[in-house]
């Protein structure tokens, strides 16, 4: 059994926050972990495990995605996410969603219940009401982290001198990567797209192949960086593809996309995914990418920068 999980591509610098905040992201990445691994420890397949491990991230407010998600051009929020179960290849999605507090659950519901992949914008989020989900206020994504942000962002375009945007000012997401005890694969993505981003956009987050893929006795990936490039490249499926049908290991193919693909675009980017026999691999090419993962040896690993912290044993 094991779950990776990512809190987005866009860290930022270590003196950009003080030592209690990234212990307090170092905690909340590590009891997302926690919610993923007691449904896999409970004998839970992996989709089950990616969907309560995304919750906790939503939930945070150091992440892009739910509460604490970015902020569009007119200062509103639209949230998209999708989740994928490896075994027989379903998928849900959702995309600018504006009410629905856990985008990820939307997206679940889509999968199990309405027979389509894909649900958008206010009929998305009809539907998850009618499904009995939690439905907030648009401003309760808001931190004032983001408004900050917008503020930053909105004003380097209006030609004032601010300090240089980092990628965290820019964007950012969360995922989750599962395989659980009888080898089933699954992925999940839940995002706020991008700071300033235009009403209306979707990202890769939503997209099965871009943003999120699974497919069991392959890989399972969810990715982070400017959506953009990870629609064009097709990057989730791409990862995949590579193993099954030109022979990559997890780590080359991530590599190759990370590394080289985004990176000859100049982005920002990461990914977290975990192959058929338990391997975990997240590279990212940014300053850092919030990630974690407990693999077989039941050890919380918990990462924003270089180094890997030990947050005990589950
Ligand atoms: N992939 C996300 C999007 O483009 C943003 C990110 O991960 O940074 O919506």
């Amino acid at each position: 059994m094991v779950i990776a999980i990512h809190g987005g591509c866009g860290t930022l610098a270590r003196e950009l926050l003080p030592a209690a905040e990234w212990d307090e992201v170092r905690a909340h990445l590590a009891q997302s972990l926690r919610a993923g691994w007691a449904v896999l420890a409970a004998g839970g397949p992996a989709v089950d495990a990616v969907q309560a491990a995304v919750v906790v991230l939503e939930d945070s407010p150091h992440f892009n995605a739910g509460h604490g998600a970015a902020l569009t051009h007119e200062a509103t929020h639209e949230l998209d996410a999708s989740i994928m179960e490896g075994t027989q290849g379903r998928a849900g999605a959702v995309c600018t969603v504006r009410r629905t507090r856990n985008p990820i659950l939307a997206a679940r519901a889509v999968m199990e219940h309405s027979g389509c992949v894909l649900l958008s914008a206010e009929a998305a989020d009809r539907y998850a009401q009618a499904q009995g989900l939690a439905m907030v206020d648009n401003g309760y994504f808001t931190t004032p982290r983001r408004v900050k942000a917008l503020a930053d962002v909105q004003a380097g375009k209006a030609g004032a001198s601010i300090r240089p945007l980092s990628e965290a000012d820019r964007h950012g997401t969360v995922g989750a990567v599962a395989r659980d005890a009888r080898g089933g694969l699954a992925a999940a993505t839940s995002t706020g797209g991008f700071n300033d981003k235009p009403a209306g956009r979707v990202g890769d987050s939503p997209l099965i192949g871009a943003g999120t893929f699974a497919r069991d006795g392959v890989c399972a990936v969810s990715c982070t960086g400017m959506g953009e490039l990870f629609i064009r490249h097709a990057v989730a499926y791409d990862l995949c593809a590579r193993m099954q049908y030109a022979g990559q290991t997890l780590v080359e193919a991530g590599n190759h996309l990370v590394h080289q693909t985004m990176k000859g675009h100049g982005i920002g980017a990461g990914l977290v995914s975990v192959d058929a026999t338990g391997v975990v691999h997240a590279p990212f090419n940014t300053l850092g990418m919030a990630r974690g993962w407990i693999a077989a040896d039941g050890h919380v690993h918990v990462a924003t920068h270089e180094e890997v912290f030990d947050a005990g044993r589950c």
